[in-house]
């Protein structure tokens, strides 16, 4: 690892790291070294073939790739094709399975009913409205407002209470501002017009975005080890956790965190998609990954599938940091660092751990391209935060 003369360091192999370091090698002409404290690229979309059964996993939950902004697309796609892959997702409760998000096809089969399209609305406004009009004080009174009472049982409650390892009626109001009910049988969970897995995988797309001969990338490396020891004018790119970078000297961040249990399981086929939710308070796991679903087009791929099991949990640290918790006391304290932060020279934060915000793949690059656009006019830490 060559410290001298750097100009370029990046914190972080995922996909913010990764844009950046091949705009900067490949747009600028120059060296980038870039670190991560993990064995792999690819942060948190990082994927592997399972040993036993060549099926491709997903390390850190199924991801997916979806995006309407044209940028993206045109970017991402230098790097891999995508395969037609649509996303379906799918909840178990009580024994039986229903699309999600609830559609015309969930309401007719949790009620019974036969619906029509033009009869959807006027039926969850007559199940939400039977609560009264009260203004909702927590999670459960705003859900149960927005779509009546049973329907939040089944679908909203257990899966929330688990997912937040808190009663929703603990939970305020604001976590949810809507809750997408189709009047339609369209079961395909995203609707942008650019979606699909990387072809040949996100292990491969990640080979390749960080393959430019002016990255030089080094794993098992903590930006600790390093810190300090690179030239004065050497501009870094942190994608780490802000409260980390400070030592913790303003408090800890809040953060959920997921374990993901895996097993091989001697079926063809396990569930039948890739993605099973789980509503039923009693099971502990929200949802089931069978990552070979992800890849249609690679056949059956033998008589065993790869599961994970995947449980919610509360992040004490050293934990892999999963979703920010957006309560007014995170968001101050993270403007606090941020504030702390823009006082230091040459040194800009950002991806999902660095902006303390929850980002898709797509949104993850288009942040990254515009912090690469601010670099290049030379506009530094205006755009640290996107
Ligand atoms: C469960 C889950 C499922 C998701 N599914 C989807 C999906 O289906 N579709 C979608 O579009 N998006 C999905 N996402 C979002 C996607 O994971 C993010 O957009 C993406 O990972 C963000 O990339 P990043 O580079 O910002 O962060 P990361 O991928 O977390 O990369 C940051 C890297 O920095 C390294 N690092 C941090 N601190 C240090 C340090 N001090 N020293 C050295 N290295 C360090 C970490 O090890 C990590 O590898 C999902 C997210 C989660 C949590």
């Amino acid at each position: 690892m060559d410290l001298h003369s750097l100009r370029y360091l990046v914190v972080g192999a995922g996909l913010w790291g990764g844009v950046l370091a091949e705009r900067i090698a490949s747009q600028l002409g120059e060296r980038v070294l870039v670190i991560d404290r993990r064995s792999h690229l690819g942060g948190n979309c990082h994927s592997y073939k399972n040993a036993g059964t060549g099926i491709e996993c997903h390390a850190y939950g199924s991801h997916i790739f979806h995006t309407s902004i044209p940028r993206v697309w045109e970017y991402v796609t230098k790097f891999t094709e995508f395969t037609p892959y649509r996303h379906r997702v799918f909840t178990q409760y009580q024994g039986r399975v229903y699309p999600m998000p609830i559609n015309l096809l969930t309401i007719n089969n949790f009620y019974n009913l036969n619906l029509k399209p033009y009869e959807v609305e006027e039926f969850i406004k007559n199940e939400a409205g039977k609560t009264g009009d009260a203004p909702p004080r927590n999670l459960e009174e705003k859900a149960v407002s927005l779509i009546g009472r049973p329907l939040y049982e089944a679908f909203i409650k257990g899966y929330t209470q688990k997912q937040w390892e808190k009663a929703p009626r603990d939970l305020p109001a604001e976590i949810i501002t809507r809750l997408p009910v189709r009047g339609n049988y369209v079961t395909d969970y995203f609707a942008d017009p650019w979606q699909g897995m990387p072809k040949n995988g996100y292990a491969a797309f990640f080979e390749r975005l960080f393959s430019h001969p002016l990255i030089e990338v080094v794993c098992n490396t903590e930006y600790a080890d390093i810190a300090g020891r690179t030239p004065k004018n050497c501009l870094t790119l942190y994608s780490g956790p802000l409260d980390a970078f400070f030592g913790y000297t303003r408090g800890a961040l809040e953060w959920r965190s997921l374990t993901f249990e895996r097993e091989v399981v001697p079926y063809g086929d396990y569930q039948g998609t890739a993605v099973m939710n789980n509503a039923d308070p009693a099971t502990p796991y929200t949802r089931v990954h069978e990552f070979k679903h992800l890849h249609p087009e690679r056949g059956p791929q033998g008589d065993a599938s790869v599961i994970a099991r995947e449980y919610p949990k509360t992040f004490t640290r050293g934990d892999e940091a999963y979703y920010p918790v957006n309560t007014p006391e995170n968001q101050e304290l993270l403007h606090a660092y941020q504030a702390d932060l823009a006082a230091l020279p040459n040194i800009i934060a950002g991806g999902r751990l660095g902006a303390y915000r929850y980002m898709d793949m797509d949104k993850t690059i288009a942040a990254a391209l515009g912090c690469f656009d601010g670099i290049q006019k030379g506009s530094g830490h205006a755009l640290s935060l996107e």
